[in-house]
């Protein structure tokens, strides 16, 4: 089976208009589409997943305290190190479960047993088939206010391999989450090929180096994409040479073009919306990423 991941080292850089159109551009009875960016999701105003299957996912563990049993000691309050424990007017401890980091101290400092840790819902994750495309697509959404989590991000993907096997899929395309973090290493781990996406900007380059170095860490084989190239040729001339210093191989540069923007807004895959100058690179950057692919398998 084969998995590409489109990552980049920040949000925003046209990566999801990559993985959309790659959903488009596979044969769709082969694929199977991941949106592990579980923080902003946006592959869905594209795909328009109608939800098949619907799973909790719990994070971790967080701190409860059972009112009834707790003395009012203030024992809690000073050993957690993450000031995840306050009082309310009466005097009464609580755990701020946002703060709680499931450390246990509060747990095994409380005299009187009377608090425990319970894993904790932080969001859940879907087994869906696009309207649009009808393809199998896998993707999930945090509770609000949890953090971003690569625990998450490794079950979307787990899913997405069990059914593409049920169902004899080959292709999994993932649109990894930004960053270099846990869920970015977890969008990343494992795949057959990783495509970086950039924007030229200083840190559009920054924000590249520190993904190539995690796809190198990883030992994956990766080129990269230039999204907008020509917004600022002088920093698209720098990121080629930081490329060619690195011996990294670019897979395409993406012109700017109005069309992406309204593709967008029509809820389309640029390459479904027209053939411009967009639509055609990303077609060039799809045969050479099959090509890459499919030759390094064979
Ligand atoms: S489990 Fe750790 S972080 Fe959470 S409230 Fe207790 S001491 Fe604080
Ligand atoms: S340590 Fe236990 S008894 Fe003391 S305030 Fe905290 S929860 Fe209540």
């Amino acid at each position: 089976m084969i998995q590409i991941a489109v990552v980049s080292g920040k949000g925003g850089t046209g990566k999801t208009t990559i993985s959309a159109s790659l959903a488009f551009l596979f044969d769709k009875k082969s694929l199977v589409m991941a949106d592990c960016d579980v923080d902003a999701p946006n592959l869905h105003l594209i795909l328009k997943p109608e939800i098949k299957q619907k799973i909790d996912y719990y994070g971790g563990k967080k701190a409860v305290i059972y009112k009834d049993q707790c003395i009012k000691c203030g024992v809690c309050e000073q050993v957690c190190r993450f000031d995840a424990i306050y009082t309310d007017e009466e005097g009464m401890y609580y755990v701020d479960k946002y703060a709680c980091e499931g450390c246990n101290a509060c747990v095994i400092a409380c005299p009187v047993d009377a608090i425990e840790l319970v894993e904790e819902r932080s969001g859940e994750y879907y087994l869906s088939v696009s309207k649009e495309r009808e393809i199998m697509v896998t993707h999930a959404l945090l509770e609000p206010g949890e953090e971003t989590s690569g625990g998450l991000v490794a079950e979307v993907r787990k899913l997405a391999i069990e059914k593409a096997k049920e169902e004899k899929k080959d292709v999994i395309v993932i649109d990894g989450a930004p960053g270099i973090g846990c869920p970015a290493s977890s969008s990343i781990t494992g795949v057959s090929y990783v495509l970086i996406v950039t924007e030229p900007t200083m840190s559009g380059l920054h924000d590249l180096k520190r993904i190539v170095e995690l796809t190198r860490q990883f030992r994956r084989p990766f080129s990269v994409v230039i999204n907008k190239y020509d917004v600022n040729v002088e920093m698209s001339k720098k990121i080629e040479e930081y490329c060619e210093n690195e011996e990294i191989d670019i897979l395409g540069k993406i012109p700017f073009d109005e069309d992406v923007v309204k593709a967008n807004v029509f809820g389309l895959p640029v390459v479904e919306y027209s053939d411009g100058r967009a639509s055609r690179e990303i077609k060039n950057i799809f045969n050479k990423l099959t090509e890459r692919v499919f030759k390094r398998r064979s």
